[in-house]
């Protein structure tokens, strides 16, 4: 009898690592339908029936964010047949927040009290049967990264799922709360019947004033009217709204349950660590400093030490690997086109963007550590004040900084963020963060146009970049994401050791996933221009780059580009090429101009006045984020006209920005 399992508790509860120690190896991710919020699914390791699917960390089911409404659908559109709530039993207190509202669910559920380790080293208890009879849901301590009491949970769990045992209380309320949940309960009790939801929580969500439910309970205009007279009644005898009105009711009793269970002789020694850790950390004036010099160690360990020299290493295999191939083609004897396009189109294609793997892993390596030892949340913290300016939260930050490394990892960084508005926003700002495959063309360019200036330019382009993000943040603010984004929770996990475990499973997954993708868009992709850049419009192999298709197409777009300063069909070829990856910008001159690396500089030159290398830079800073990026956003966002309208968005800004350089700047420059 197959049965599933649904993990649910406050972010930085432990979730992650009881759920790896669930599964072991037979868990694989994907995402919600609809929705782009990731979903974990997996087997018990030794019950290969039972599945646990892993939902997003929340606290609370008020609709606010994505993750909220993915829990709430999938609770009550799939069913499950058991909750497994999982408790910060160091922070019972805000835990239990969630924890009441699940129990109003009506659903099987057990109670999994986690860190009870570090409970017990504080000399502190919890008196877990006390906890049990107030909850009315059986109520197992554990420590997940210490592998304890997770066979006992389960055994509960699957007896609680088996024998379909609901939670013995659902009345928390007293008062007026409990009159106008009561009322509202007998009003509506054949609506939710209706759609399958606890006639309970129900009730409890139209007290609140949740849209979402009114909507999908299908009320009435005059059940809307009685429903409106209850709750005007109970603010008014409260003196209080709605949504206070409730909070304090589960306050109460939590408080209440607390005091009967819960013994506390000090702070956990945890605790106690990350209070001292803190007033350093997020320190008012060192907390910044300290955050971008760990932020430029990550940088620098994952780009130029350890990422920097495997990706080396690999690129290395995967030319001795290409020669090998080339070798082996030329003694079968296979048709020389065909051979040009494997050896040439796919090998150095993919093989350049797989090169870029260990840096990516080594960077999500450090990034997992930041996040399970609980300084991310600082960070969202520290940096929340001023991000929120540009409709953004503190959470944002870390991606974006990350996309001046690389925008792929960035906008898979873009995870860990609280609600999809949040998430989308930052995507789109992602792309103006430059990155640092654009730097071969910056110090192709300001050395043969503005030697004396060159730091100068490059400082400029990055602000320019940075500007640009903020004039964008602020205007879809104001128009496209309406509305404030995901409120703060103030409270902050205690700093702990990560789980190895947890930080390689994380590795590995981005892992997986990146070379996936290489795999199939970046080959289709490559493919595509190398086949459009060595054939013309008869099919013939071309011998001149300048007859292919490519820059043949180039010529015809060219003259979009002439108010720009750049309307050359190699510039434009350029840029094309540069699609693929932004290195293949100067790979691309070289070859269009004919000219080596010594006489590159001059050779281009003759394409750009001073001036329009200028309109070019800003250009290729603002414009189309590369394939790779571009497949990122798509798996993110989750529809292919998503990531194209962002193509198109950040090329209308880039031509925008560079006609408005080229223009003014000639008014003084000629
Ligand atoms: P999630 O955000 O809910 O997925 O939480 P994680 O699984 O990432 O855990 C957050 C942090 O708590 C990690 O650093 C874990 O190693 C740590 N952790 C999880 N469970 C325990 C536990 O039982 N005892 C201790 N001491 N640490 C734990
Ligand atoms: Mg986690």
């Amino acid at each position: 009898m197959a049965k599933t399992f649904a993990l649910i508790g406050n972010p930085n509860s432990g979730k992650t690592t009881l759920f790896n120690q669930i599964t072991g190896s037979n868990q694989h991710v994907g995402n919600f339908p609809g929705v782009t919020v990731e979903k974990k699914e997996g087997s018990m390791k030794k019950h290969e029936d039972m599945i646990v699917v892993d939902l997003p960390g929340i606290y609370s089911l008020s609709p606010y964010s994505a993750e909220e409404v993915v829990t709430r659908d999938f609770l009550i559109k799939e069913k499950p047949d058991c909750v497994i709530d999982i408790l910060d039993a160091t922070n019972i207190e805000r835990n239990l927040y969630l924890t009441l509202q699940l129990i109003e669910l009506g659903i099987p559920m057990v109670v999994a009290l986690n860190l009870m380790d570090e409970v017990r080293a504080s000399g502190n208890s919890i008196d877990v049967q006390k906890l049990s009879q107030d909850l009315g849901i059986p109520v197992i301590p554990i420590s997940a990264s210490k592998n304890e009491g997770i066979d006992e949970l389960l055994q509960k769990a699957i007896a609680v799922a088996m024998q379909k045992i609901p939670p013995q209380k659902m009345d928390f309320c007293t008062g007026e709360v409990h009159r106008a949940i009561h009322s509202i309960a007998h009003l509506i009790e054949d609506h939710a019947q209706n759609i399958g939801v606890s006639t309970r929580f129900a009730a409890t969500k139209l007290v609140e004033g949740d849209d979402l439910m009114i909507r999908e309970l299908q009320i009435n205009e005059n059940e809307k009217d009685i429903l409106g007279h209850v709750v005007d009644e109970m603010e008014q005898a409260l003196q209080t709204d709605r949504e206070a009105a409730l909070a304090d009711m589960r306050y109460q009793y939590i408080d209440h349950i607390c005091r009967d269970a819960v013994s506390r002789k000090g702070e956990t020694k945890e605790h106690l660590r990350s209070v001292q850790i803190d007033r350093i950390l997020t320190h008012q004036i060192f907390s910044i400093p300290i955050f971008i010099g760990i932020m430029a160690l990550i940088f620098w360990l994952s780009f130029n030490v350890i990422g920097g020299f495997l990706s080396d290493l690999l690129a290395y295999g995967i030319d001795g690997l290409t020669l090998l191939l080339d070798d082996l083609l030329s003694v079968y004897g296979i048709n020389p086109w065909v051979h040009a396009l494997i050896i040439e189109g796919v090998c150095s294609g993919v093989g350049t963007v797989l090169s870029f793997l260990p840096l990516i892993v080594v960077m999500f390596f450090f990034l997992s550590l930041l996040e399970d030892s609980g300084y991310m949340a600082r960070v969202a913290f520290v940096m929340d004040k001023l991000l929120r300016k540009f409709g953004l939260t503190g959470r944002s930050f870390v991606p974006m900084l990350i996309g001046f490394g690389c925008s792929v990892p960035a906008i898979m960084a873009t995870r860990t963020l609280a609600s999809e508005k949040d998430r989308k926003m930052t995507i789109l700002l992602i792309p103006f963060m430059s990155c640092s495959a654009k730097l071969p063309i910056y110090a192709l360019f300001t050395a043969a146009f503005f030697e004396s200036h060159q730091a100068l330019v490059m400082v400029g382009l990055y602000l320019i970049g940075i500007l640009m993000g903020i004039l964008v943040g602020f205007l879809f603010k104001h128009s496209l994401f309406k509305g404030n984004p995901v409120p703060f929770v103030m409270e902050l996990p205690s700093y702990r050791l990560p789980a190895l475990k947890s930080v390689l499973i994380h590795m590995w997954e981005k892992a997986w996933g990146f070379v996936v993708r290489a795999f199939t868009v970046i080959l289709g992709a490559t493919v595509i221009l190398w086949i459009l850049q060595s054939l013309d419009f008869r099919l013939n192999v071309v011998t001149a780059s300048a007859d292919s298709i490519l820059a043949t197409i180039g010529a015809w777009i060219a003259p979009l580009f002439a108010p720009l300063g750049f309307g050359s069909w190699e510039a434009v070829t350029a840029l094309i090429t540069g699609f693929t990856a932004k290195e293949a910008v100067v790979s691309s001159f070289a070859v269009l101009t004919g000219a080596d690396a010594a006489s590159l500089g001059a050779a281009l030159s003759q394409i750009f006045s001073p001036l329009a290398a200028f309109a070019f830079l800003v250009f290729t800073l603002l414009y189309t984020p590369c394939v790779a990026a571009i497949s990122a956003v798509r798996h993110e966002l989750g529809s292919i006209w998503k990531a194209i309208a962002v193509m198109a968005f950040q090329t209308g800004v880039a031509w925008v920005v560079a006609f408005l350089i080229y223009q003014i700047g000639s008014w003084f420059f000629l």
